[in-house]
């Protein structure tokens, strides 16, 4: 079997030709597998959708339960067919539920990592190493300058500002799914134990974390009610980096804005956003665990999308590796 019979890019996505389905559509289509909740690989709108139980749980959170037309649940290492092509999801490492997505037939096997880190994070399953012959891999910090920092002495500038500046309100900027999860329980494995106030449009999805067994502590809607500043003097406070740009953020005392993101990073991006402290926290992996996961993947092929193709190919070029990039559009994900 041909690769591109298996999967091939396509204007909708990633598209099995040979199972007829894609792979996190950006479009709405017939039968889609989703590798996890962030919205730019989750849609709404399929008629039919193979992912985790997490990932649907999530995806009904956040789009209703009417978000496709049938769904069925892949549990990890599970073998299902489709359309006469097997398909397998297998952790990611990267967010509650995300997989990566093994696909095969006639002896031919690739793998569409989805987004995935290396990283330890207590609130997934770590990312497991699946043998093909092709391997897809995604590239959002795919060039040598990015080294994300151990994640834990990131959040160590948070327990440190917070003892340095006690009349200050720390507004935490992370994304919904996922990285505000994970921030919350850094801080816990930071000895921070105090109550952390969530803004409102996290609450439901730290509450399915909960659910699933993840320990997040003592959480309270960021809501002020008597309309005291000083309520929230000396409080961490984790809310969507958009949100900050609202008044909403405006009702604490002194904010001082920090953002746990992979593309603070760059200082830059920092200082335009107007972060005061900026953590580098991300939810990829950096240049060497993406050169390290195809050394030891040593696939015959790489596949490049998401991110800085170019470099990650020629990387692979130069370690005599076959690689292509994929140029798909409509990812620009949510949860760096
Ligand atoms: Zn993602």
């Amino acid at each position: 079997m041909k690769p591109d019979q298996l999967l091939r890019p396509a204007p909708a996505g990633l598209y099995c030709p040979a199972g007829d389905f894609y792979i996190d559509p950006v479009r709405p289509v017939a039968r889609a597998l989703v590798t996890h909740g962030h919205s730019d690989h989750a849609r709404a709108g399929h008629g039919a959708v193979l992912a985790t139980q997490e990932t649907l749980d999530i995806m009904e959170i956040r789009y209703g339960a009417d978000f496709c037309g049938t769904r069925q649940s892949a549990a990890f290492g599970e073998r299902i067919e489709v359309n006469g092509v097997t398909v397998s999801f297998h952790p990611a490492g990267h967010v509650l539920g995300s997989a990566q997505i093994a696909v095969e037939k006639a002896g031919l096997r690739i793998v569409a990592s989805g987004d995935y880190k290396r990283g330890v994070d207590p609130t997934c399953a770590a990312y497991e190493p699946v043998p093909c012959d092709i391997f897809i891999t995604e590239a959002t910090f795919g060039l040598p300058v990015f080294h994300h920092p151990d994640p834990k002495a990131e959040m160590g500038k948070l327990i440190t500002s917070l003892r340095q500046f006690p009349e200050r309100s720390h507004l935490v900027g992370a994304y919904s799914l996922g990285k505000s999860q994970r921030v919350i329980r850094l801080l816990r494995d930071c000895g921070y134990d105090a109550p952390v106030y969530i803004h409102g449009s996290l609450a439901k999805l730290c509450d399915y974390y909960v659910s699933r067994g993840i320990d997040l502590g003592d959480l309270r809607p960021a809501t002020v009610e008597k309309g005291d500043k000083t309520d929230f003097r000396d409080a961490v406070i984790v809310g969507p980096p958009s949100a900050f740009a609202d008044r909403w953020a405006r009702r604490f005392n002194e904010p001082l804005i920090a953002f746990a993101s992979g593309w603070m990073m760059v200082r830059q991006r920092a200082k335009q956003g107007g972060v005061e402290l900026p953590l580098v926290i991300s939810d990829h992996c950096d240049w060497p665990e993406l050169t390290e996961t195809i050394r030891e993947l040593a696939p015959q092929e790489v596949w490049v999308t998401h991110g800085r193709e170019e470099a990650l190919v020629r990387w692979c070029e130069l370690a005599g590796l076959p690689a292509r990039p994929l140029h798909l559009v409509g990812y620009e994900d949510e949860g760096d």
